[in-house]
């Protein structure tokens, strides 16, 4: 076995001699050893210390090794660790009675060093294989996430300690847009690769001890411990503009190519005695059928959420940006220093100045006149940040960046999400603005 030195072996017998004997034997083959000389020394070493096999006398005065050992494998941090007996006789009852007490091997003394080192390797084997196979178990095969059954074990867990610390908790539900056309143009082959993508990017989106799981098909979620909505709500934009700006590149008859996709989620927080998990799914799923409802590529905010006053400001701004589709009404408004009226004839100059935008730049796609496309595309990208259209600016940036990079087999791929959110945000200003246009 390679690089024996990771395992840590913790080695417990009363007799000093053949402690430092099995101390030897061990650091000559290589691996980390610690020692006990009782079986009481043994447990509260483990209480503190990561060991990966342990070597038990099964004579010694105090706690003998037989009650040592009962009492490692009734502690679920421990029960795992392969525990071998060492015998000073090869007393049958004895040795039955500490393989039924779930010892996973015994070796008697005076032992053959050759023969200890190979029952050691194949317990630490075995335990590999096993934690192997147990990982296997909770993972999803194809996008490494946690599945389903393992996603709702982990919540459940994490549900138990915040309701001990009366702490917050949010839960995501994703759901890929118009998934089933993306098998049916361009292949199952290209769904998975799709599927893979996304779930790295929640990977790379969510913290590490956030909780991912594949819960459906192409349906994801994510349980956000001790984070409130605001921060869950944000931490699902960036998931969801992420997405809008990556191109998954698939292989279809013969070909290469770039795909486009959006999701839809919802999310929902709650705090308190009463969080359930199935309840937290609900509201969470709730939001999400909205969000499709509503056009899809959204993040809709499901239920009460535990709402105090840090939460009603996200609220505000959803309800803001639903007065201008594609526009967060705060921060336009903010960005000239809360006069609305200014703002209102800023989006009427912007309706004015872009509202044929997308035609000009498809008809400069179609040209391939680079100049004009990065002209225009990086004029609206200025301007959308100011007026609060943030999705617009993160579409335009990421057509930005294909133009200087040159990139132009990306162009109409990146232009088409830009093209709709473009005509979102210009016909959400005529509706409201009709009478100054
Ligand atoms: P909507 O925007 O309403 O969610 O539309 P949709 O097409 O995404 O929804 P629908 O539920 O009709 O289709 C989901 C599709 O996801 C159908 C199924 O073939 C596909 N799918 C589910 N699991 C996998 C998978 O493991 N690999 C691939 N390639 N496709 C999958
Ligand atoms: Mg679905
Ligand atoms: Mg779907």
């Amino acid at each position: 076995m390679e690089a024996v030195n990771k395992y840590t072996i913790l080695a417990v017998d009363d007799a000093k001699d053949s402690l430092m004997l099995i101390e030897f034997d061990l650091k000559e083959a290589g691996y980390q050893v610690i020692t006990a000389e009782s079986g009481d020394d043994a447990l509260s070493i483990l209480q503190n210390t990561s060991v990966s096999l342990i070597l038990l006398d099964m004579y010694m005065p105090g706690i003998s090794g037989l009650t040592a050992l009962q009492k490692i494998k009734s502690q679920s941090v421990l029960e795992n660790i392969p525990v071998i007996m060492l015998s000073a006789s090869d007393d049958e009852q004895q040795i039955v009675a500490a393989l039924e007490l779930g010892a996973d091997d015994y070796v008697t003394k005076p032992y053959i060093p050759n023969v200890l080192l190979a029952r050691i390797r194949n317990s630490l084997r075995l335990m590999e294989k096993t934690l192997q196979l147990e990982a296997l178990a909770r993972t999803d095969f194809l996008t490494k996430v946690n599945n389903r059954r393992s996603f709702q074990d982990l919540v459940s867990k994490t549900i138990s300690q915040t309701k001990r610390n009366e702490n917050i908790i949010s839960m995501a539900m994703f759901d890929l847009d118009f998934f089933k056309q993306v098998n049916d143009t361009h292949g199952h082959e290209a769904g998975d690769k799709a599927l893979i993508d996304f779930a790295q990017i929640l990977k790379e989106t969510f913290r590490d001890y956030d909780i991912i799981g594949r819960v459906g098909g192409e349906e994801f979620a994510v349980c956000m411990p001790n984070t409130d909505i605001n921060e869950a709500y944000n931490a699902c934009e960036r998931c969801r503009k992420a997405l809008a700006a990556h191109l998954v590149s698939i292989e279809y008859e013969g070909r290469t190519s770039q795909l486009s996709l959006s999701v839809s989620i919802g999310v929902t927080s709650a705090q308190g005695l009463l969080i359930d998990y199935n309840e937290l799914m609900r509201e969470a799923d709730h939001g999400l059928y909205k969000a499709k409802e509503n056009g899809r590529n959204q993040t809709v905010i499901e239920g009460d959420c535990g709402m105090n006053d840090s939460n009603i400001e996200t609220q505000e701004q959803t309800q803001g940006e639903e007065k201008y589709p594609g526009i967060n009404y705060e921060i336009g408004v903010n960005n000239v220093l809360g006069d609305e009226s200014l703002f209102a004839d800023i989006l009427v100059m912007f309706h004015q100045d872009h509202g044929e935008d997308h035609n000009n730049i498809q008809q400069a796609i179609d040209e391939n006149d680079q100049q004009k496309i990065k002209h225009l595309v990086h004029t609206i990208k200025g301007v959308s940040c100011s007026i609060g259209a943030m999705d617009l600016f993160d579409l335009c940036k990421a057509l930005d960046v294909a133009v200087s990079e040159n990139n132009s087999d990306h162009y109409q791929v990146l232009f088409s999400p830009l093209k709709a959110e473009l005509i979102k945000v210009t016909a959400g200003i005529e509706l409201r603005l009709a009478d100054k246009l």
